[in-house]
């Protein structure tokens, strides 16, 4: 089975432009420079992708350390990415070292107050002793929320292969396999084609596990008239993409049907509030007033969705009374859903990008769930 896509034309992403536009966002935030310890925000600024590693941004010019597992990958990711900024690989100590020896010349230097450990923390004030430790909050994350023309491609390359993958494999429920089975053999066939990993841990939820909204895959033999959600994404260049379908080997009869209808009644709904300059708030409101006025209000039991990107949530929050902006590049998940505990569950998912007006879908899989 060949990948899905070639990487090689995938469109290039502007990383080199990310550190100026975070720099016009510092003195607002009470600082003159900023230490990103978060992982994926250190890989958005300069493109290298290792475990561990901190970048000091600040208008002097940016300042990467890390340790020696990643002595030529650190210096290989952030060459090809264009960006330019000094590299010190070094134990801890020396890193440090480095870091505090570079931020004296700032009197406010910025933490990241969601990803900074209350260890490091400690650390980080006795080594930086001549500065001002400020807490910021989602400074990166902000910019990572809209999306440049190449993150786009590599989000809509994971969703395509995760559209193949569902369709290759889903006849497997027919046949009488497990949660577990199913759940192996989509991971495997997004793999061959073109995933580097599942985008998060794959949700396959038969029968009365379906009303779990994040259930794990089972030893449980999905059966006939069953609702089965099956909620999964793959992994292209860091970037993921996030699903769910929720099908059934044969009918669903009864309450069931009428629980999946509904979910994809909320799903079209909020479908159709995305748009450029809506709220996430808007979004949510629009799937929850169409399952309360199907009978199924108390039964949608999590948000709307949420944005994606080098993480499988990130901002904008597309939740109850989220203030958040839809704006365009924005990439956010639609995924109501539904559930009644012992019985079953129903939830649908798309990703789609904001587009200057409208919202394009980026999960184009189809929506007949019957097997
Ligand atoms: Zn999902
Ligand atoms: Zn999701």
């Amino acid at each position: 089975m060949p990948p899905v896509f070639s990487p090689a034309e995938l469109a290039p992403m502007d990383v080199a432009g990310r550190v100026p536009r975070l720099l016009e966002l510092l003195d607002a935030a009470g600082c003159d420079a900023l230490l990103v310890t978060k992982a994926e925000n250190v890989r958005y600024l300069t493109g290298f992708s290792g475990s561990a590693g901190m970048l000091l941004v600040s208008p002097a010019g940016s300042l990467l350390v890390t340790d020696g597992r990643y002595r030529e990958q650190a210096g290989e990711q952030v060459a090809s990415a264009g960006v330019e900024c000094e590299l010190v690989v070094d134990a801890a100590k020396g890193q440090l070292d480095a870091l505090a020896s570079a931020a004296q010349r700032h009197g406010r230097l910025g933490l990241e107050a969601t990803s900074v450990t209350w260890s490091l923390q400690q650390r980080l004030a006795s080594s930086f002793d001549r500065s001002e430790l400020v807490a910021t909050r989602g400074l990166v994350e902000r910019l990572r929320a809209v999306k440049d023309a190449g993150e786009a491609a590599r989000i809509e390359a994971a969703c395509d292969v995760a559209d193949v993958a569902i369709a290759q494999v889903k006849s497997m429920l027919a046949e009488g396999c497990t949660e577990a089975q199913f759940a192996t053999e989509l991971e495997a066939e997004m793999r061959r084609r073109g995933s580097s990993g599942a985008s998060f841990e794959t949700i396959v939820a038969s029968g009365p596990n379906g009303a779990k909204p994040h259930a794990r895959p089972t030893e449980r033999v999905v059966g006939r008239g069953e609702l089965v959600v099956v909620d999964f994404g793959a992994t292209v260049d860091g970037y993921r993409s996030d699903m769910t379908r929720t099908l059934c080997v044969g009918a669903p009869e009864g309450e069931l049907a009428r629980l999946v209808e509904a979910v994809f009644a909320a799903q079209r709904a909020g479908l159709r509030a995305v748009a450029a300059g809506v709220t996430g708030g808007a979004v949510d409101e629009a799937c929850r007033t169409s399952l309360v006025e199907a009978g199924y209000g108390d039964a949608f039991l999590h948000s709307t969705g949420h944005g994606v990107g080098l993480e499988i949530h990130e901002s904008p929050a597309v939740a109850k009374d989220s203030a958040d902006i839809l704006g365009p590049g924005t990439v956010v998940t639609v995924e109501p859903g539904a559930y009644l505990a012992g019985f079953g569950g129903a939830r649908i998912e798309d990703t789609v990008l904001v587009g200057s007006s409208v919202a394009r879908p980026l999960t184009k899989s189809t929506k007949d769930y019957t097997l």
